[in-house]
């Protein structure tokens, strides 16, 4: 049987021959396809600034350390995400503070972020969810009041945009993630984009293990001294998942058009159900749709989402749930105590949604077949 995933990759022959190009040139990794792909990324997001990483979650853990977050600090974030939007949190030291998010959106709600400052708040990692950028108006002027550092976990939101302004320019540092379900993929891999230069040198450091490539000091001290000055990591990609992102990148406006398309027919047909809700899309804008959601009262129609899940896969649709609220996790739960009712609307809009399916070489059967059996399944 045909199994429809959740999300999956779109990758072509042109693709494979400019990964192919690199793997046969003498540089496979540290070459001039990662700053081409930085480069071409910046300027999409109109930013001045990118720094490609080996993964959205390490590209979390640089901005988190470019911010300067520490033992003590504390950062806002939704519950309702992927873990690893807190982890880089506590990557640092820093004590995630969980702020619900609203029922007909998932984003964060700003009036609940700011209720959530104290003394020892440093930062708000707005998180743009199913790629919807977040209320970036009202964040910021909460950020700038309370002097705290905006970061944006765009990892679902390449190419979004709030207010006419693209995902990359809404906050101080913005995050994206190259994994397969996303828009555009590296395999694995991530980028941070900023127009803020001293976010770079550090984050650049940060990835190489906190070794500096000062020329200056090289040309004093010899070509052969380097210095680590701060504990970094081992974060680079590649030079060939860099050409991989490059021939993607070319992509992402088609890729877009056609998640657009899928979240039309999805949206059409489901106005005409009273058991499916789809989230409210905010009217000023251009939501990425890297997953679509839809709320279903399982208590209300008496059926339970066990079996509504079960129903689908054996029909060969993959549905999925994104997230549960991450502070129920184990690890949050001993390490933080943190307990059922800290987020009530995240708990309860946890109980109701649905991701379908949605990637760009989904055909429009693939898409009637999905809707034809949740409807038919919640009839
Ligand atoms: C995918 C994702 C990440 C992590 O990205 P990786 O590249 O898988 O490390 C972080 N935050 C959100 C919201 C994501 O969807």
């Amino acid at each position: 049987m045909k199994i429809i995933p959740y999300g999956k990759q779109c990758i072509d022959n042109l693709d494979i021959a400019e990964v192919i190009k690199v793997l046969k040139s003498d540089w496979i990794t540290q070459g001039s396809k990662i700053s081409e792909f930085e480069a071409a990324l910046a300027k999409y997001c109109g930013v001045k600034h990118a720094v490609a990483v080996s993964s959205g979650t390490a590209a979390l853990h640089a901005a988190m350390n470019a911010i300067g977050i520490s033992p003590g600090d504390e950062v806002i974030v939704p519950p309702i995400t992927f873990a690893a939007s807190a982890n880089c949190i506590v990557y640092q030291g820093g004590t995630p503070v969980f702020s619900d998010v609203e029922s007909s959106t998932l984003l964060l709600d700003p009036k609940k972020v700011e209720s959530k400052i104290t003394q020892n708040t440093k930062a708000i990692i707005a998180v743009d969810y199913a790629g919807q950028p977040c209320d970036y108006g009202s964040l910021r002027r909460i950020a700038s009041k309370h002097s705290l550092a905006l970061v944006s976990d765009a990892c679902h939101a390449l190419g979004a945009k709030y207010k006419g302004q693209r995902s990359g320019s809404l906050a101080d540092l913005t995050i994206f993630s190259f994994h397969p379900v996303k828009h555009i993929t590296t395999g694995e891999g991530g980028m941070i984009v900023t127009d803020n230069m001293d976010y770079v040198d550090c984050m650049r450091i940060f990835r190489n293990h906190g070794i500096t490539a000062d020329t200056h000091q090289r040309k004093k001290q010899g070509s052969w001294v380097y210095e680590m000055v701060n504990l970094g990591y081992n974060y680079r990609i590649t030079d060939f998942q860099s050409a991989l992102g490059n021939s993607q990148l070319q992509k992402l406006p088609q890729f877009l058009q056609r998640r657009r398309a899928i979240a039309r027919k999805y949206d059409k047909a489901f106005t005409l159900s009273s058991k499916i809700t789809p989230l409210i899309v905010n009217a000023n804008v251009f939501h990425a749709y890297h997953l679509y959601v839809v709320k279903i009262d399982f208590k209300v129609l008496g059926i339970d989402k066990a079996s509504l899940f079960t129903s689908l896969q054996e029909k060969g649709v993959a549905v999925n749930v994104h997230y549960m609220p991450v502070y129920l996790h184990p690890f949050y739960r001993n390490k933080f105590n943190s307990k059922l009712g800290l987020c009530p609307i995240a708990e309860a809009v946890y109980e109701q949604i649905i991701s379908l399916p949605i990637f760009p070489n989904m055909t429009d059967e693939d898409v009637n077949y999905v809707i034809e059996n949740v409807l038919n399944l919640v009839k």
